[in-house]
């Protein structure tokens, strides 16, 4: 294991000046920074997964932290890391993630469902 120092970002921002805090080893970086960014408003986030299906995106997910965020409402990001889960529009922690992935499995079974149900209305039609 490396006993590397955090690294280190240096924001502008429009209440604060420019601040320096932690970056976290996920996070993509700030290069699209807006210097008129709140101090609480910063945001880390990673690179996104996206499900997609025929250049139509379905749903994004990203680790997100606010790291100078007051701790607020549930769901809606902060200082804790999360997922950010589009278009849902809430942050998630590993168990919601778990029980989202779950009932994604669950749609994909009801998809197939829906196709072997197509096929027979198809053949059945085909055949009269
Ligand atoms: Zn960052």
């Amino acid at each position: 294991m490396s006993v590397e120092q955090p690294r280190m970002v240096t924001l502008a921002t429009s209440d604060h000046r420019a601040v320096t805090l932690p970056e976290p080893s996920w996070c993509l970086g700030h290069a699209l920074h807006d210097p008129e960014t709140q101090y609480a408003d910063i945001i880390h986030s990673s690179s996104d997964i996206t499900l997609t299906f025929r250049h139509t995106a379905l749903m994004t997910a990203c680790l997100v932290q606010s790291p100078n965020a007051t701790p607020g409402t549930a769901g809606l990001g902060g200082p804790t890391p999360g997922v950010s889960v589009y278009p849902l529009g809430e942050t998630l922690g590993p168990a919601q993630l778990y029980e989202l992935a779950a009932r994604l499995d669950t749609y994909a079974d009801d998809l197939r469902e829906l196709a072997d149900q197509l096929t027979r209305i198809l053949q059945h039609g085909s055949s009269e």
